[in-house]
């Protein structure tokens, strides 16, 4: 993704994981506050929670894309396969026979 230069390094399941542990160390913070402090944070927190909010939002659509891209390479990559006779083992490029032997190909 020459776009995403900071996730390439990243398999989609380390970003989700990296993104729960942030989301539980704001928490944790969080709960750390007196009431006070809470109520003196709050407005800050909730915008903060919505920017996290949107954030997460954008990762997860970012590793549905991911997934999504995997997949259709990976289903390419096995269109893309060569496949053989299962009875002499020679190579055939589609047709429902084999070109070589004329077994009948599934
Ligand atoms: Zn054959």
């Amino acid at each position: 993704m020459d776009n995403m230069p900071k996730m390439q390094n990243y398999t989609p399941e380390e970003l989700v994981k990296m993104q729960e542990e942030a989301l539980k160390k704001a928490q944790e913070t969080w709960n750390k506050l007196t009431p006070e402090e809470q109520a003196k944070a709050t407005v800050e927190a909730q915008r903060m929670l919505e920017e996290e909010t949107r954030k997460h939002q954008e990762l997860m659509d970012t590793v549905k894309r991911f997934t999504e891209e995997r997949k259709e390479r990976d289903a390419a990559q096995n269109a893309q396969k060569p496949k053989f006779c299962s009875n002499c083992g020679a190579p055939v490029s589609g047709g429902k026979f084999c070109g070589n032997c004329g077994n009948a190909l599934s």
